[in-house]
């Protein structure tokens, strides 16, 4: 039987495991469910693992017909859940009120689950493979804490490979690039306290609002004039607050927050070098105080050239010439998994799920109400993942 029937073959199966999944979705550091439910299925299907790996993360290893130049890589994908009430009416929708899976982690554990399935039975490799199911990657630093957990030291990885489901490609075709493909997610937080007082009267004050006003729009100027123009950056504000609800009180504070994104680690540093200087002293040019703190949060996901040409060749062989954007524009979204490929050569793919119906569930945006991972495209993510092996470790 070829590779892609016997996967056709258990497509059914792997859609009820992605639909037990989906009916239990955790938050993260929550996914008590997800690990028992893959510890069960790898139990069934006699692949060992070992458990624990950045809370509810598990690593499982098959190890080929052949392991004669001792090769193993990595194959991630992520399992948990975000704190969204469910309204996909799907009939597996979830059971867990205020926690849905609208970001398809079901469907990428799932397809790990597949490919445990395909490669025992199989085995048609020279080497190991380690399948990596990974928790907390919605800001919960999952691939972090794997790693400090000894994820790479405990499963060495010449190479390390993750995807993502991407509602915004029709299902049939995905996107990749060499280098960066998603940023990186910082967070800040300033605080300016000028002088509060009376309204009327604000030569006695010093006003933080004026500041903050000001302030922002400088800041701006860090992407427009400080960033080299051929690189991306991104300086948002999110939240601004002062003030108790008075027409007539110059309050004495102002809190604001916001988030830096960029693809690349040396303008990450830039713009933070930039905020934490320029904050202070605008404030202080103005009579006022200021505090900054800057939370460093996810790695840009940066995509090893060699290994996004590989990729792309081995996903352009399961869909077919010309349903694989390989220059695909990339996305100031965070992911993750760019720790892991930070560390270790890799990359990472978009496999495409929408469908030609707009009110599909698998049409609408990731982190949606509405959305659902489409299940159709199960044979897709399994059968990439079963070549990738076969051919970065063939016998
Ligand atoms: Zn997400
Ligand atoms: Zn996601």
């Amino acid at each position: 039987m070829t590779k892609r029937n016997s996967i056709a073959g258990m497509k059914e199966q792997v859609a009820g495991w992605r639909r037990e999944l989906h009916k239990n979705p955790g938050v993260k550091h929550q996914e008590k469910f997800a690990n028992a439910f893959i510890k069960d299925c790898l139990d069934d299907l006699g692949v060992s693992y070992k458990d624990g790996y950045g809370g509810f993360g598990i690593v499982a290893t098959i190890e080929g017909n052949k392991n004669s130049h001792n090769r193993s890589i990595g194959l991630r994908a992520d399992m948990d859940a975000l704190p969204i009430t469910e309204e996909s009416g799907q009939p597996w929708a979830s059971a867990n009120k205020g926690v849905m899976h609208a970001c398809g982690h079901d469907g990428h554990t799932a397809t790990l689950l597949g490919v445990a399935k395909y490669l025992s039975e199989t085995r048609n490799f020279d080497g190991k493979v380690h399948l990596i199911f990974q928790p907390a990657e919605e800001g919960g630093h999952g691939a972090e804490r794997m790693i400090e957990d000894g994820l790479f030291k405990d499963f060495p990885c010449d190479a390390v490979y993750g995807l993502h489901n991407w509602p915004f490609m029709k299902a049939g075709t995905a996107g990749i690039c060499p280098g960066p493909i998603m940023a990186s997610v910082d967070e800040f937080n300033i605080i300016i306290t000028g002088k509060g007082g009376h309204a009327a009267m604000p030569h006695m004050c010093v006003d933080s609002i004026v500041i903050a006003a000001q302030l922002i729009t400088t800041l701006q100027t860090v992407i427009s004039r400080k960033l080299d123009p051929v690189k991306a950056g991104v300086v948002s504000f999110t939240d601004i607050h002062a003030g108790e609800g008075a027409h007539n009180v110059i309050p004495e504070s102002i809190k604001i927050m916001g988030t830096i994104r960029t693809f690349d680690q040396e303008v990450r540093d830039m713009i933070q070098t930039e905020l934490k200087k320029i904050v202070p002293e605008f404030c202080a040019l103005h009579g006022a105080k200021a505090e900054i703190t800057i939370i460093r949060h996810i790695d840009p996901t940066i995509n090893d050239a060699a290994e996004a040409e590989f990729c792309a060749d081995i996903m352009e062989s399961v869909l077919g010439q010309g349903h694989v954007d390989r220059k695909v524009n990339p996305c100031m979204g965070g992911e993750d998994f760019g720790t892991m490929i930070l560390d270790r050569p890799g990359a990472y793919i978009w496999v495409g799920q929408g469908t030609d119906n707009p009110k599909s569930p698998h049409n609408y945006g990731l982190h949606s109400q509405y959305y659902d991972f489409n299940d159709e495209i199960l044979p897709i993510t399994i059968e990439y993942c079963a070549e990738l092996v076969e051919t970065k470790l063939k016998i």
